[in-house]
C-alpha cells in the first residue's frame, strides 16, 4: 500500500499474540494483492486492463464492495472524490517523481477519461463494467477499508482492545486497558512533523488525514498536491491537511480524500451529513488557520 501498516492489540499471552498478528498482517496482504494498482496481477489491475472490452466481469467481493462505496462517495461530494482518478494520478504520480509539470493538452486529454466515462455495476449480479480508457484507483479509500477489516477480524477473535494505523487512515475498538481512549496526535500541514497542540481521544471510531507533506510538486511558486480536483484535472494548490472522525475507516478514508478538493464550506456540509468530525488546518498567506464542524469538538483534548 505504499506506506508503513502499524498494529497495537492486547492479547491474553504472546503465543496468541504472535499467531493473531501474522493472521493480521496475512489479511494486509491479501486485501493489498485485490487493491493495489502498483501490483500488475492484482485484482484491481486485472479489472482495469478490461475497461473498453464492453464486458461485465465480477471482481472479489471486497473489490465490488468498495467501488458500490466509491460511487456513493463520487455522487455525495458531486465528484470531488471520484475512484475514476486514474488517468489523471498516473500522471501526477510520475510528475511528483520526476519534478516536472505536466502539460495542460496531456491533463485535459486524461480528465475526459476521469470524469465522461461511467462505470456500469450490475447490482444483481455483482459484476462491473469499465469504458474505454478508464483506470480506477483507489487510493483515497483501501487503505481505510484495509484497516477496518484487520479491526474487525481482530474483533471476531474476541481482541477487543486494538488499533490498526494503515499509513495515516487508523481504525481503533476499545480503549487501551485502564484508558479513555486512544491518543491520536493530528499533523499540521507544511511540515512532517509539526503536530496541532490538541490530540484526539479515540476509542471505536476511525480517524484519517489526508495532506500534501509528503507528496507534491512545486512550480511557479505553487504547491500541488497528490490530491487531484477532477473538475480542474489538477493537483489541489491549498496548503491543508484535513481530519476527519468516522464510525468505519472506509468513510474517514474517503471524506479525508474528498474534503481536501472541496471549498471550506462545502467540506462541512458534507462531513457533518456523514455525521463525521472534520477538521481543516490551512496554510493561508503565511498563517495558520484552522476550521472544524461541530462533530469534530468531542474528539478533542481541551487545551
Ligand atoms: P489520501 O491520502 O487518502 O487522501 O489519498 C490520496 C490518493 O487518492 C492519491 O494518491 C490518489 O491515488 C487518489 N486520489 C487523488 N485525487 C483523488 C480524488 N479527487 N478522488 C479520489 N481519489 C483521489
Ligand atoms: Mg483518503
Amino acid at each position: 500500500m505504499g506506506s508503513p501498516f502499524l498494529l497495537i492489540f492486547y492479547a491474553k499471552d504472546s503465543a496468541q499474540a504472535k499467531q493473531l498478528a501474522r493472521q493480521a498482517f496475512a489479511l494486509v496482504d491479501s486485501l493489498n494483492q485485490v487493491f493495489s494498482d502498483y501490483l500488475p496481477n492484482s485484482s484491481l489491475s486485472q479489472l482495469n486492463a478490461t475497461a473498453g472490452s464492453g464486458k461485465y466481469v465480477q471482481p472479489p467481493a471486497p473489490l465490488y464492495e468498495i467501488i458500490h462505496i466509491g460511487l456513493d462517495a463520487r455522487r455525495q461530494s458531486r465528484g470531488a472524490f471520484n475512484i475514476a482518478i486514474g488517468p489523471l494520478s498516473i500522471i501526477w504520480r510520475e510528475a511528483i517523481r520526476q519534478k516536472t509539470f505536466p502539460s495542460h493538452e496531456k491533463i485535459e486529454r486524461a480528465k475526459k477519461y476521469v470524469i465522461e466515462r461511467f462505470i456500469h455495476l450490475d447490482a444483481l449480479h455483482r459484476t462491473v463494467k469499465l469504458d474505454e480508457g478508464m483506470r480506477l484507483d483507489l487510493g483515497g479509500i483501501a487503505k481505510g477499508y484495509v484497516a477496518e477489516a484487520v479491526i474487525r477480524q481482530l474483533q471476531s477473535e474476541n481482541i477487543s482492545s486494538a488499533l490498526a494505523d494503515a499509513g495515516g487512515d487508523i481504525v481503533c475498538s476499545a480503549p487501551p486497558p485502564g484508558s479513555n481512549g486512544w491518543v491520536v496526535g493530528i499533523n499540521l500541514p507544511g511540515a512532517e512533523n509539526r503536530m496541532l497542540e490538541q490530540t484526539a481521544l479515540l476509542h471505536n471510531a476511525a480517524i484519517a488525514t489526508s495532506g500534501d507533506q509528503y507528496q507534491f510538486l512545486e512550480h511557479e511558486g505553487k504547491r500541488y498536491a497528490h490530491i487531484i480536483d477532477p473538475r480542474t484535472g489538477y493537483g489541489v494548490t491549498f496548503s491543508r491537511n484535513v481530519t476527519i472522525v468516522a464510525n468505519d475507516g472506509t468513510t474517514a478514508d474517503w471524506l479525508a480524500t474528498a474534503c481536501s478538493v472541496l471549498a471550506i464550506r462545502r467540506a462541512k456540509r458534507l462531513a457533518s451529513k456523514n455525521k463525521a468530525g472534520l477538521l481543516i488546518t490551512q496554510q493561508k498567506k503565511g498563517r495558520l488557520k484552522t476550521y472544524r464542524n461541530r462533530f469534530m469538538k468531542r474528539f478533542l483534548s481541551h487545551q
